[in-house]
């Protein structure tokens, strides 16, 4: 691993330390800071911006979108509880890099992107770098993906202004839901819903975050 990425989980360490408050707990799984450790961030931002791949903050990826700070992408990733034979959505594929921190935890990774030039990037990179176990679709997230549900885990990485029913009811039984709740620039709060074998919901706040707005509409709709 190199030096910068060791720097970044480092980072990682003591903002999970500084927020323990609020996520109650002290440390992330370490299986989860060991994904993030195989994955070379610099590969999923703009070449200009390479010099601060490493950098505990967010970065433009270009179409008013952004790479989500490194600490969040730890802590949702942490939140949704993965196990090695899960099957997870991840709506919001951007750059990329969140998926494949997924990808080293789970069986298969689903991602969804609504701008089609950022998901085909998307697409090549994951694929020249070896991220076999991820298959990215274009198309709009707040249906999520039906053909390949039930999830058990599914990650939304753009602020919705309320739960997406289609997502809640492609969660299995059990299945753990990640999604920040909000609208662009106003505070939003990170939330984790749990399915229960009941299927019934039980969602719990964990910390103020400001992600770019999940779009509600199928981009076809909008953008002739
Ligand atoms: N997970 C990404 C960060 C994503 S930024 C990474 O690791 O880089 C949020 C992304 O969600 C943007 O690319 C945006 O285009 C996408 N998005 C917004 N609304 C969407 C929708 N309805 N369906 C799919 N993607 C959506």
């Amino acid at each position: 691993m190199k030096a910068s990425n060791k720097r970044m989980l480092a980072e990682i360490e003591r903002e999970v330390v500084y927020t323990s408050s609020l996520i109650g707990k002290r440390e992330l799984d370490p299986r989860v800071m060991t994904a993030i450790g195989k994955v070379s961030r610099e590969e999923f931002v703009p070449a200009d911006l390479k010099y601060y791949a490493y950098d505990n903050g967010p970065l433009p990826i270009g179409y008013g979108q952004t790479i989500s700070q490194p600490y969040i992408v730890a802590l949702m990733t942490d939140l949704l509880q993965l196990e090695p034979e899960h099957v997870v959505l991840e709506v919001g594929t951007g750059s990329g890099y969140q998926a494949a921190v997924l990808s080293q935890l789970v069986k298969k990774v689903y991602t969804i992107e609504r701008i089609e030039a950022l998901g085909k990037d998307s697409a090549a990179r994951l694929k020249k770098l070896g991220y076999h176990n991820v298959e990215c679709h274009i198309g709009n997230g707040y249906e999520g993906w039906p053909a390949h549900a039930p999830y058990d885990g599914i990650i939304v990485t753009a602020a919705a202004s309320h739960i997406p029913p289609a997502l809640t009811k492609q969660l299995k039984p059990g299945g753990r839901l990640v999604i920040p709740l909000g609208f662009p620039d106003m505070p939003q709060e990170l939330m984790l819903v749990e399915k229960d074998a009941q299927g019934e919901l039980h969602t719990r706040n964990i910390l103020g975050v400001a992600f770019v707005p999940l779009q509600e509409e199928s981009p076809l709709a909008e953008e002739p």
